[in-house]
């Protein structure tokens, strides 16, 4: 069963032609890897999902629905997909329990006890009960990051879209980031992980797809596509990076 499908999306900024017709379905409980050299528009493809950018053309079905049509009720459909940046943008001035709080109270106005109880249950998920009344300058950076990804399951979301969690990290950091994306596929959350991590892509990403200008060029299992990738774009991109 898919959750989302993308038909020739399209995106540009004034006349910067990003995205050039994306079609892709990202099923229920799968675990889309997305690579690609810099600037390929993957940041921007991920924004469009959950319309932190609004496409020009195209069409996002979200459980059937087209989200892009404006008259659908864009918040609703953000709410069920959870998006993780490469900087974790926790608020400074509340402690990791109230920034995973935040949410659910103001957007889904969530009781307090019961926000604290998901909030909770989300610090030990990502194995960090002991730092529920912690500020965030006192976290290293992996510890940042897993307290955003807790942040952004606390709106218990349906999908969850990363964009290149582990980038900004220390590389000793990058492991424990990685167990918690990892759990969550265990549990068969339903996302999609813009990554240069590939053993983390060849372990749990049950496609890979590569992009290249806008467009999608080639996507394959993980065991396909880093073993024989077919278009000399996705040999040349992995040539440089393996
Ligand atoms: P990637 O994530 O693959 O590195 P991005 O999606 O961030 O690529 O960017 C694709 C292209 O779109 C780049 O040329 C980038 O400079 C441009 N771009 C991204 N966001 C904006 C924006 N808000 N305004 C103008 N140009 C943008
Ligand atoms: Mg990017």
């Amino acid at each position: 069963m898919q959750v989302i499908k993308v038909e020739n999306l399209h995106k540009s900024f004034s006349d910067l032609h990003v995205l050039k017709g994306i079609n892709r379905e990202i099923k229920k409980g799968e675990v889309v890897v997305v690579i690609g050299p810099s600037g390929s528009g993957k940041s921007t493809f991920l924004r469009c999902l959950n319309l932190l950018e609004e496409p020009n053309d195209g069409k996002i079905l979200y459980n059937g629905v087209n989200i892009v049509d404006k008259k659908n009720d864009i918040n609703k459909y953000r709410e069920k997909m959870g998006m993780v940046f490469q900087q974790f943008n926790l608020f400074p001035h509340m402690t990791v329990l109230e920034n995973i709080m935040l949410a659910p109270m103001q957007i889904k106005n969530m009781n307090r006890n019961d926000a604290m109880k998901i909030a909770m249950d989300l610090l030990n998920t990502v194995g960090l009960s002991e730092k529920a009344e912690t500020y965030p300058n006192k976290l290293s950076g992996g510890q940042k990051q897993r307290i955003a990804i807790a942040r952004a399951l606390a709106m218990q979301p349906e999908v969850m879209l990363f964009d290149e969690p582990t980038s900004a990290l220390d590389p000793e950091m990058v492991g424990e980031v990685l167990d918690v994306i990892k759990k969550l596929a265990a549990q068969g959350m339903t996302m999609v992980v813009v990554t240069h991590e590939m053993g983390f892509a060849r372990e749990v990403g049950d496609r890979v797809i590569f992009m290249d200008e806008g467009r999608i060029v080639e996507e394959e299992a993980p065991e396909v596509l880093f073993k024989s990738p077919q278009n000399p774009r996705t040999q040349d991109f992995l040539g440089k990076i393996l």
